[in-house]
C-alpha cells in the first residue's frame, strides 16, 4: 500500500478546473455549453508577444536560465512597475516564476506552519486556503462583504490579527468578486499594520491592469512603510492573455528573496526561456493591446451586470475590476452550488458557485465576462428561462 503524507489530505482544488472539465465533457457529448466558469481572457496572446516567443526559440534560447529569471525580463518588470505605479524596484528584487500561483505557493510555504495563522480573503481565490491548510497553518478568513462593495475593510482585517498571525493575503482587484479596495481603505490598512511588524503581506495584484469607471489600482508597492515585508504578486496570464504560457513575477523583500530562489532551484529550476523573452516583449512593447482588451471587458461587464439584474430574484452590484461578476442569488431559494450544477446540467451554462471561494461565498455565483458578448447574451437568456421555470 502506498502511503502519501497526511498533509496531502488537506490540499484543496480550484473548482473552476473541474467545471471546465465537466463543461468540456458535456460539449463532447454534443451539448451546447456556454462556459462562463473559467477565469481566462478569451483573446489570443497579442501577435507581437507570440512572435517574440517564436524568435527566442529560433535564436536558440533552449537552455536553462538563471533560477530567478533572465535579467532583461527582471529589468522590464522593474520598468513596468515604475511606469504604472511610480515606484522604484530593483531588478534584483524581482523573481520570474511559472505563473502567479507559484508566488503564493512560495509565500505561504515560507510562513505556514502549525500554530501560525494566515489571513486570507473569503470569498477569495481558493488556492490561498488550500495552501494554508497544506502547511498546517490555521486559515483565518477575512470576510469580503457585498455591503462594502466587495472591498477589504481595513478595520475588520486588522481586528483579526493576533500574535500568531504571520501573513496577510490581500487581493485587489479581486477574484471572484471583482471588488476593488479603495485607496482610503489601503491607507488605513497599511497604517494599522505598523502596529504589527511581524506580519508579512502578500499582495496579489494579478488583475491590476483591469479597473473600470475611471478607477485606478493602488499597488501596495507604493507604501514604503511595508516594503520590507511585502511580497508583490503579478504576472502575464490575465493582462496579456497568456494563461497557458505560465509566466508570473514577484517582488520580494531582501530577506525572503534567497528563500524564494532556493524554492525555484528545488522545483521548477526556471521559467522556460522562450516564455521569458515573450514576457520582455509584453512588458516593453506597446500597451494598446491591454487597453483594447480592458475596454472590451468593460463593455461586456455592463452587458452582464444589466442582464443579471433583470433575472428574477437576482441582484448584482457593478464590479469595479478584474473580469468577474458576483451576483447575489440568495433570494432565488437555491443553494449556490446546487444552482451552479443545475445551470450546467439543465441550462447548459457553466458558472461557479460562490462557496467554491469560501464560506462567505454562499448565496452568490461567479460568472466570468471574459467571453464574447454573444455568449454572455445567450447565457443570460438561458439563466432567465431556467429561473422562471425553476424558481
Ligand atoms: N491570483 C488570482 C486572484 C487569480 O484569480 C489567479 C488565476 O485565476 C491567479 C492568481 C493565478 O494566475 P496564474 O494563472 O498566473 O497562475
Amino acid at each position: 500500500m502506498l502511503r502519501i503524507v497526511p498533509s496531502f489530505d488537506r490540499i484543496g482544488e480550484e473548482n473552476a478546473f473541474a467545471v471546465l472539465a465537466r463543461a468540456g465533457a458535456l460539449a463532447a457529448q454534443g451539448r451546447d455549453i456556454v462556459n462562463l466558469g473559467i477565469g481566462q481572457p478569451d483573446f489570443p496572446t497579442p501577435p507581437h508577444i507570440v512572435e517574440a516567443g517564436i524568435k527566442a526559440l529560433r535564436d536558440g534560447h533552449h537552455g536553462y536560465t538563471p533560477a530567478v529569471g533572465i535579467a532583461p525580463l527582471r529589468e522590464a518588470v522593474a520598468r513596468d512597475l515604475h511606469r504604472r505605479h511610480g515606484v522604484e524596484v530593483s531588478p534584483d528584487a524581482v523573481m520570474i516564476v511559472p505563473g502567479g500561483k507559484v508566488t503564493m505557493f512560495m509565500a505561504i510555504l515560507m510562513f505556514g506552519e502549525p500554530g501560525a495563522e494566515i489571513l486570507y480573503p473569503d470569498p477569495g481565490f481558493p488556492i490561498y486556503r488550500s495552501m494554508i491548510e497544506f502547511t498546517g497553518a490555521t486559515p483565518v478568513p477575512v470576510p469580503i462583504r457585498e455591503a462594502n462593495g466587495f472591498a477589504f475593510s481595513a478595520q475588520e482585517t486588522l481586528s483579526l490579527i493576533t500574535e500568531r498571525t504571520r501573513l496577510l493575503i490581500v487581493n485587489s482587484p479581486a477574484n471572484p468578486t471583482g471588488g476593488v479596495t479603495p485607496k482610503s481603505e489601503i491607507d488605513a490598512l497599511v497604517e494599522g499594520l505598523e502596529a504589527h511588524p511581524g506580519v508579512a503581506v502578500l499582495s496579489d495584484e494579478i488583475y491590476g491592469t483591469m479597473t473600470y469607471d475611471g478607477g485606478t489600482h493602488v499597488s501596495l508597492l507604493a507604501y514604503p512603510e511595508i516594503r520590507d515585508r511585502l511580497i508583490h504578486l503579478d504576472g502575464a496570464s490575465k493582462t496579456y492573455a497568456m494563461t497557458g504560457w505560465r509566466l508570473g513575477w514577484s517582488v520580494w523583500p531582501k530577506p525572503l528573496y534567497d528563500a524564494a530562489r532556493k524554492l525555484a532551484v528545488n522545483s521548477f529550476s526556471c521559467v522556460n526561456a522562450a516564455t521569458q523573452w515573450a514576457g520582455v516583449a509584453a512588458l516593453d512593447g506597446p500597451q494598446d493591446c491591454v487597453v483594447a482588451m480592458v475596454t472590451e471587458f468593460d463593455r461586456r461587464r455592463r452587458l452582464m451586470v444589466d442582464g443579471l439584474n433583470r433575472l428574477p430574484n437576482v441582484s448584482c452590484i457593478t464590479p469595479k475590476g478584474a473580469f468577474y461578476a458576483f451576483p447575489n442569488v440568495a433570494r432565488t431559494g437555491w443553494k449556490a452550488k446546487a444552482l451552479a450544477s443545475a445551470l450546467l446540467d439543465e441550462a447548459g451554462v457553466a458558472v461557479i458557485g460562490g462557496p467554491d471561494f469560501g464560506v462567505y461565498g454562499e448565496g452568490y455565483l461567479r460568472l466570468s465576462y471574459a467571453n464574447s458578448a454573444e455568449n454572455i447574451g445567450r447565457a443570460l437568456e438561458r439563466m432567465g428561462q431556467f429561473l422562471s421555470e425553476r424558481p
